[in-house]
């Protein structure tokens, strides 16, 4: 599983850090960043999480 970020619908409103750490930052901009792409056990769960709760939708789980 990966996950995938839509920058164009990004706010940065920053739930998915405050949610994660571990997985997610923010850039300059205050963007989006994934620090960890393909999330395993505990994290596979917690980045289900953050895309859930992401107010722009601009989240997303690939199946691989
Ligand atoms: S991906 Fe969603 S929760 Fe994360 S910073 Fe962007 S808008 Fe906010």
């Amino acid at each position: 599983m990966k996950i995938e970020t839509d920058h164009d619908r990004c706010i940065g409103a920053g739930q998915c850090v405050l949610t994660e750490p571990r997985i997610f930052d923010q850039d300059d901009d205050g963007l989006v960043r994934v620090l960890t792409e393909r999330p395993r056990g505990a994290d596979e769960t917690a980045a289900r999480t953050a895309v859930f709760i992401c107010p722009a939708k601009a989240l997303s789980l690939v199946e691989e």
